[in-house]
C-alpha cells in the first residue's frame, strides 16, 4: 500500500500507510529503504517549491534565490535535451527533478549520484545535495539519472541492469566514459555478472568495486555505440521495449550475435589486467 502510494508520488498518504504497516507489525527491516525514501521525499516536498522549467521538466527545490533556481533550471534543461537526443526519447510525462535540501535525510543513498524512480504521473529523479552542486556535478548527475529515465521509457523498464547503467555512464560522460578498469577481470567478465553485481547488495555503489564496474559498463556501451552508431543503439532499446529478449534484440539491431561481442569484451578485460 505504502509502495503503491509512493509510486503515485502521493507522499503524505504513503508516509501514513508506512506508519500503519509498522504499527501492524511489519518488520522494520522489510521496507526500510522505502520508508526512508518516503520520509526524505516528503520532507523535501514540505520544504520545497515546484517550478515548471519546460513542458518536459519540473524542478522541486528549496526556495532559494530566483537566480540560483534559474541557473539550476538551465543546467537541468540542457541535460534533459542531451538525454532526449542521445536516446531518441519521446517523453510520455514530465521529468520531475527533486533536489533534496538536507544531506541528513539521504544518508541511506549509496549510489553514484542519486536515484531514479518511475511514478504514475512523473519520471522522478532525486538528487542529494552533494550531487546537485551548480558548477560541480549537477550536470553529470542530472545526465546520469535522466538517462535512466530515458532508458526506462524507450526500453519500457526491460533493459538489463548492466545496459541501463552503462548507458547512464556513457551519457553522463558525453560519450567518453573514463575510469580505471584494472581489476575488472575476472569479476566483471560477463554481462550477467555485471548485472548481478549492480543489482546485488554485496557491492556498495559508491565504493571501489562499483567504480570499476561502472567503468566497464560505460565502455561496453561506448564500444557498441561506436560499432553500430546511435541508430543501432536506439533500435536495440526499442526492440527490448517491444518485448524482445535483450540478447536477441542485440543480434537484430547490430547484426551480430551477442556472444561474439561478449567474448571480445572478455579478451579486452583480460588484457587490461586482473586483480
Ligand atoms: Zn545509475
Amino acid at each position: 500500500m505504502a509502495e503503491r502510494l509512493w509510486r503515485e508520488d502521493r507522499l503524505e498518504q504513503a508516509a501514513v500507510a508506512m506508519q500503519a504497516a509498522f504499527d501492524a507489525g511489519l518488520p522494520a527491516s522489510h521496507q526500510f529503504d522505502l520508508q526512508r525514501m518516503i520520509d526524505a521525499e516528503l520532507a523535501t516536498r514540505r520544504r520545497c517549491r515546484r517550478v515548471r522549467v519546460s513542458e518536459e521538466l519540473e524542478l522541486e527545490a528549496a526556495a532559494m534565490q530566483p537566480a540560483w533556481l534559474a541557473a539550476v533550471g538551465v543546467v537541468a534543461g540542457r541535460a534533459l535535451r542531451d538525454v532526449t537526443r542521445a536516446l531518441d526519447v519521446r517523453w510520455p510525462m514530465p521529468v520531475l527533478l527533486t533536489l533534496v535540501p538536507d544531506s541528513n535525510w539521504v544518508t541511506f543513498v549509496h549510489a553514484r549520484y542519486g536515484y531514479y524512480a518511475t511514478r504514475s504521473e512523473r519520471l522522478k529523479v532525486v538528487l542529494p545535495p552533494a550531487s546537485a552542486q551548480l558548477g560541480g556535478c549537477l550536470r553529470v548527475a542530472a545526465l546520469h539519472e535522466m538517462a535512466h529515465a530515458g532508458v526506462a521509457v524507450v526500453a519500457q523498464g526491460r533493459a538489463p541492469r548492466w545496459l541501463d547503467e552503462g548507458i547512464a555512464v556513457w551519457v553522463e560522460s558525453d560519450g567518453r566514459p573514463s575510469g580505471d578498469i584494472a581489476g575488472a577481470w575476472p569479476l566483471f567478465a560477463s554481462a550477467d555478472a555485471l548485472s548481478g553485481a549492480l543489482e546485488g547488495h554485496a557491492m556498495s555503489l559508491d565504493g571501489r568495486d562499483a567504480a570499476v564496474c561502472y567503468a566497464v559498463v560505460g565502455r561496453m556501451v561506448r564500444d557498441e555505440a561506436a560499432r553500430g552508431g546511435a541508430i543501432s543503439l536506439h533500435d536495440w532499446l526499442r526492440r527490448i521495449g517491444a518485448g524482445e529478449p535483450w540478447r536477441r534484440a542485440y543480434g537484430r539491431a547490430f547484426r551480430r550475435p551477442f556472444w561474439r561481442t561478449e567474448r571480445e569484451w572478455r579478451r579486452s578485460l583480460r588484457d587490461a589486467g586482473g586483480r
